[in-house]
């Protein structure tokens, strides 16, 4: 009797768009793959409009990709009446009409998403398998096991002890140049002479895209041309933006990585994060192609614009990730200062006269971009020092940027921009005044706050409200020795000093919608 062949249905998340998982290495009649487009993924916190299309754009043009290489798909569109609209209902259902005796699915990025999928499993019918996605350096249990029973871990030392690991930039043992860190020669003031390159921009006409999810009624964030969306949506398109990253940005990198300017929104960064994160690009490669360039032509990249961009891939994002896995779910409900404040509206529309986070929220609405110091000195620094709860703060962090994945955004936000963990990412709460963004931006000149005044009208809010968010936190903040320089300054202020800076910081607080 002819054996009966099993009939497998692996389930292929939107951020899992990796043709070159061993997956798809053999063509089996016998394996469906499937990809939805489904509402509980669009509505758990409302999206810039580019993310909602640029997921499901990406997402159609996987499908059509291993459709071509012969690999069966069952794809949901967000319009199709078959869709029922949840990871689970959809698979319960395909399960049945499809006749499957078994499902499959590679582990999810995203907490939430990763539930659903376990206890799906003890739903189903038929035996289920769980794989790896095979994109990260480290697993996730990467902390546990790299660093057993240790609480605090610092990114440097995780980013060291993988460049031993993985034998990057290393000469045997020790790091090349003999250094692990060459940030003293990085992070610079943009001249004003210095021009960045014009940001690589694809073309697609994403219209049909579009209509559906305003047919459907989905609630979104920001502005889009769909008859021109930008970002790229397929390996192809992924590998030429980090070729022009490293033909034209990778020189420049470090040096100016700290940089923020109104004459360019990307300045020298790669904005390879969305490929990244969909897994278009594999981490590796990406550091591959940025050591080789290096190595062919040193004298154009210099090789501290190389360990910033490598430390940027193989530090801080395999750091966060390991940490989100090593820290959730009790990570996402941390608020160690206690605040409760609500987000200003104006940051959903950019209405404010502080003209730098005007600029930057502007240009989040406009691109579904923010470069990270826009993002952790502008926008994450006045949401701290403005007391916004971290709920807030972290949604609209998970929504505006094209980027935003929890496991990325959420230890980013509540971790290193909040420190709403008490310092278990971050070794000091990322705070400055206007003193900071003046030097590193071209923001000031033209506000129409005054980034030297601290007190009267027209004071920069940056000034008081930085002094008042050290005072409201001393018990928990002074005993930190990186702290200790600011709390020498508050505290050789006279009374009535620091009594005039509290009283300024309080009307700003107090009238927080109209600043
Ligand atoms: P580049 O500056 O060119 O850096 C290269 C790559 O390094 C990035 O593509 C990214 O993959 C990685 N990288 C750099 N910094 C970090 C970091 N701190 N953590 C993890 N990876 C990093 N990144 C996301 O991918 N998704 C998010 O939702 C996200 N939310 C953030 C929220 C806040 C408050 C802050 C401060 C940072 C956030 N980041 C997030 C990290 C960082 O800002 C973005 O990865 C970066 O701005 C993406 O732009 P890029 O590709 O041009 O990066
Ligand atoms: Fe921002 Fe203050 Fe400078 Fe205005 S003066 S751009 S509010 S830092």
């Amino acid at each position: 009797m002819q054996k009966k062949q099993v009939k497998t249905l692996r389930l292929i998340l939107g951020d899992q768009l990796n043709d070159r998982h061993s997956w798809f290495k053999q063509v089996n009649p016998d394996v469906i793959y499937c990809m939805m487009e489904i509402r509980s993924e669009t509505d758990y916190v409302k999206h810039h409009i580019q993310k909602v299309i640029g997921f499901f754009a990406a997402m159609r043009c996987f499908s059509d990709a291993i459709k071509q290489q012969g690999h069966q798909v069952i794809y949901l569109k967000i319009d199709d009446p078959a869709n029922r609209q949840t990871f689970t209902r959809n698979i319960l259902y395909l399960i049945e009409t499809e006749g499957i005796d078994r499902f499959e699915y590679q582990e999810a990025d995203e907490y939430r998403v990763e539930v659903e999928l376990n206890q799906l499993c003890t739903l189903l019918p038929v035996p289920s398998d769980k794989t790896c996605s095979e994109h990260f350096f480290t697993e996730r249990d990467a902390m546990q096991e790299l660093f057993p029973g240790q609480e605090k871990i610092v990114m440097e030392s995780f980013y060291r002890m993988l460049r031993r690991k993985h034998n990057i930039l290393m000469e045997g043992t020790k790091p090349l140049f003999g250094q692990w860190n060459f940030d003293q020669q990085n992070r610079k003031k943009l001249p004003a002479a210095e021009q960045p390159p014009e940001p690589l921009l694809f073309q697609h006409d994403v219209r049909a895209i579009y209509a559906s999810i305003q047919e459907a009624g989905i609630e979104t964030m920001g502005s889009v041309n769909p008859a021109n969306f930008t970002w790229p949506l397929n390996r192809e398109e992924s590998l030429r933006l980090l070729s022009y990253f490293i033909q034209h940005g990778l020189k420049k990198f470090g040096t100016y990585q700290d940089a923020m300017t109104t004459s360019s929104w990307a300045v020298y960064h790669s904005r390879l994060s969305f490929s990244l994160n969909v897994k278009l690009l594999d981490p590796l490669e990406v550091i591959q192609q940025a050591v080789a360039a290096y190595t062919q032509q040193p004298e154009e990249i210099a090789y501290n614009q190389l360990e910033g961009f490598v430390r940027q891939i193989l530090g801080w994002r395999e750091y966060m990730r390991a940490m989100y896995w090593k820290l959730m779910p009790d990570f996402s409900f941390m608020n160690f200062f206690q605040h409760q404040r609500a987000l200003p509206t104006w940051f959903w529309n950019g209405k404010t006269q502080m003209r730098c986070l005007h600029h930057a929220i502007q240009q989040s609405l406009e691109q579904a971009y923010a470069h990270h110091i826009q993002r952790l000195m502008l926008t994450g620094n006045f949401l701290l020092l403005a007391e916004i709860a971290p709920d807030e703060v972290d949604a609209w962090y998970l929504g505006i940027y094209m980027d935003a994945l929890e496991w990325v955004e959420i230890t980013n936000t509540r971790g290193m921009s909040q420190y709403a963990d008490g310092g278990l990412i971050a070794t000091k709460p990322y705070i400055s005044s206007a003193a900071y963004i003046q030097k590193m931006s071209s923001y000031c000149s033209g506000c129409y706050y005054l980034p030297e005044q601290k007190i009267g009208e027209r004071a920069c809010p940056m000034n008081s409200l930085y002094w008042r968010f050290l005072h409201q936190h001393q018990d928990k903040l002074q005993k930190n020795p990186r702290m200790a320089m600011m709390y020498q300054v508050w505290n050789k202020m006279t009374p009535d000093t620091q009594q005039e800076l509290l009283t300024q910081a309080n009307a700003y607080l107090t009238n927080i919608e109209n600043l």
